[in-house]
């Protein structure tokens, strides 16, 4: 092996194991809200709190909710009440805290 392509090869391994991290990194964030499924009104879960995806109440909402974690402007976000979906912010529960 020449001096010349040795270094281009060293060069490339430098490169290869600078990359592998970032992408291993990138793979292990969480996903993104959007990414959530619904929560499925129909769901042994949502029917037992008596969930709905629009709330009915002027004042209560999943939006104004303390357990709501979704961005203030967001459309849906998490609730540790179905974990593993997405609840519309403008939805409602029979668990609805109003936040303080
Ligand atoms: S507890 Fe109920 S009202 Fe509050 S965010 Fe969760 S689903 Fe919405």
């Amino acid at each position: 092996m020449t001096d010349i392509k040795r270094r281009k090869f060293v060069s490339l391994m430098g490169v290869s194991a600078a990359v592998i991290p970032v992408s291993a990194l990138v793979a292990s964030l969480p996903s993104r809200a959007d990414d959530t499924p619904a929560v499925d009104p129909e769901s042994a879960q949502a029917q037992a709190l008596q969930y709905v995806a629009v709330s009915e109440k002027a004042d209560q909402s999943c939006g104004t909710c303390t357990l709501y974690t979704g961005a203030a402007d967001s459309e849906m976000g998490p609730c540790p009440l179905f974990p593993g979906s997405a609840v519309h912010s403008a939805g409602w529960c029979s668990a609805f805290v109003p936040k303080a």
